[in-house]
């Protein structure tokens, strides 16, 4: 994938999770992974609505989430999370990695701070995972520091889990490509709500 189809495939799932009420003002940032070695991704530009993206509005960064130099779009910043996209990249071999600020797994986070337990579910496929597997959904302190968060991520990383909930704050979700990403993304999002609205129920059995 160029530059100029992974803009416009950014710039399409942006509008797409903008639509969901989970991008909201100008939060969160997608990207997708351009080549491996060195690495190299794909991030949506910072500081813009999520729901109005052209394809130019792309940064390419580097294994730190830095601009790498001789930048096509040199006018456009990636977000300091882009450190925290890379380190994914990196450790999960994610192809695409979603940052959303949406409240279910903020939600989730704040009543279960240790990690969230999601278990006998149907939509747990969506994950990759068996609808009667538990899968525990890692939780990490919020941080102004990507390295302090990617060190933290590489602590609670499971393979078999492709999300993160950074406390306060919000989710990171990843895959082989930006489709498969939204894709977990959305069914982690119903996973997170069914859990905390039967929380209640489930505590008087
Ligand atoms: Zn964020």
């Amino acid at each position: 994938m160029d530059l100029r189809q992974a803009g416009q495939a950014l710039a399409a799932e942006s509008a797409r999770f903008a639509a969901l009420g989970w991008m909201r003002g100008t939060s969160g940032n997608l990207s997708t992974t351009l080549q491996r070695d060195p690495l190299r991704l794909a991030v949506t530009a910072s500081g813009l609505d999520k729901g109005e993206l052209g394809a130019e509005d792309v940064v390419v960064v580097d294994s730190d989430g830095a601009a790498v130099p001789d930048q096509p779009n040199p006018d456009q910043r990636p977000s300091a999370e882009a450190g925290l996209h890379a380190r994914i990249a990196a450790v999960a071999g994610a192809g695409a990695v979603v940052h959303v600020h949406m409240l279910a797994p903020v939600v989730a986070a704040h009543r279960w701070p240790e990690g969230v337990v999601l278990r006998d579910l149907e939509m747990l496929k969506g994950l990759g995972r068996r609808d009667d597997e538990t899968m525990v959904v890692p939780v990490v302190p919020n941080s102004q520091d990507m390295r302090v968060l990617g060190d933290a991520f590489e602590e609670v990383h499971d393979p078999a889990t492709p999300a993160l909930i950074v406390a306060r704050h919000g989710v990171y979700v990843w895959g082989r490509d930006l489709v498969q990403a939204r894709h977990r993304t959305e069914c982690l999002e119903w996973l997170l709500r069914f859990t905390l609205a039967t929380d209640n129920e489930e505590a008087l059995v």
